[in-house]
């Protein structure tokens, strides 16, 4: 089996002070917490950032930057910055592609809308088409987040039109309201149906994080933990922070016997 990345969801753009006092919103904040988590084993940092005022999400291009630069300055680990957008708010596509003049080196591709609470998560065809064609010419490779089975159909056909470049890299989003449920039988079948050559990598959100990491671990594919997709630790007990939840998942996968993908060794995986 190939060594385990991990990936970390720092932040998200939704989680809010109210529902958690551990979630990182200054950019000082957010790349502490991205340095911690690298420092105990994640080799991939997904990246979102807050208006310092507002505590919410925004796509102010100085905000990734402080943050970029804070994370470059002290880590070899890997960057995926957000293309998602704000909750609620149908972004420009030029606004959603601004981290992309920040040349991480892999980007959010979110293939499809869905309901998300009272909002709709848009990634309509022209978004998807101007951020595959984005990432071509700037040699960044897209993380495909796939929430529902016809997501990957979608890539699919990117990738039949040369839009996406093999091998793929897909991030299956499991456990959202309105999308595919955190479940064995989930991941089975969008892991049968994604090309040979891809790589993947789950996230189960809220309760779902645990059991798909131990799946995920398992069946030889990659995982993503992370406040982003959960704040608790244990029912009822609180994350203190995105290291504690990176912590717990290698101390298992070393149990388990499955050691730890370095940044060096998950770009050899994921072929960047
Ligand atoms: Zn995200």
């Amino acid at each position: 089996m190939e060594k385990l990345i991990i990936t970390v969801g720092i932040t998200g753009s939704r989680i809010t002070r109210e529902q958690t006092p551990y979630i990182p919103i200054t950019p000082e904040e957010i790349a502490r917490s991205g340095i911690e988590a690298w420092k105990a084993g994640a080799s991939i940092l997904h990246i979102h950032v807050r208006d310092p005022e507002t505590g919410l999400g925004t796509q102010k291009l100085e905000l990734f930057k402080e943050v970029v630069d804070r994370i470059r300055s002290e880590t070899d680990a890997i960057l995926c910055l957000t293309t998602s957008g704000i909750p609620g708010r149908n972004l420009p596509i030029s606004e959603r592609l601004i981290p992309l003049n920040l040349h991480p080196e892999l980007v959010s591709f979110d293939a499809g809308s869905i309901n998300m609470g009272e909002h709709v998560f848009l990634n309509p065809k022209e978004f998807l088409d101007a951020l595959a064609k984005a990432t071509l010419e700037k040699g960044i490779k897209p993380e495909l987040e796939i929430f529902e089975v016809g997501m990957v159909y979608t890539c699919l056909k990117y990738l039949e039109k040369g839009l996406l470049k093999p091998p793929l890299h897909f991030q299956f989003v499991l456990g959202t309201p309105n999308g595919m449920p955190a479940t064995v039988k989930s991941l089975l079948h969008l892991t049968e149906i994604i090309p040979r050559d891809s790589t993947w990598s789950v996230i189960g959100v809220g309760a779902g994080q645990l059991p798909m990491t131990m799946v995920a671990m398992t069946m030889g594919g990659h995982i993503r933990v992370g406040l982003e997709d959960n704040i608790y630790y244990s029912k009822g007990r609180l994350a203190k922070s995105n290291a504690e939840l990176v912590e717990r998942v290698v101390r298992i996968s070393h149990e388990f016997g499955r050691e730890i993908a370095t940044p060096a060794e998950a770009r050899r995986i994921l072929k960047l």
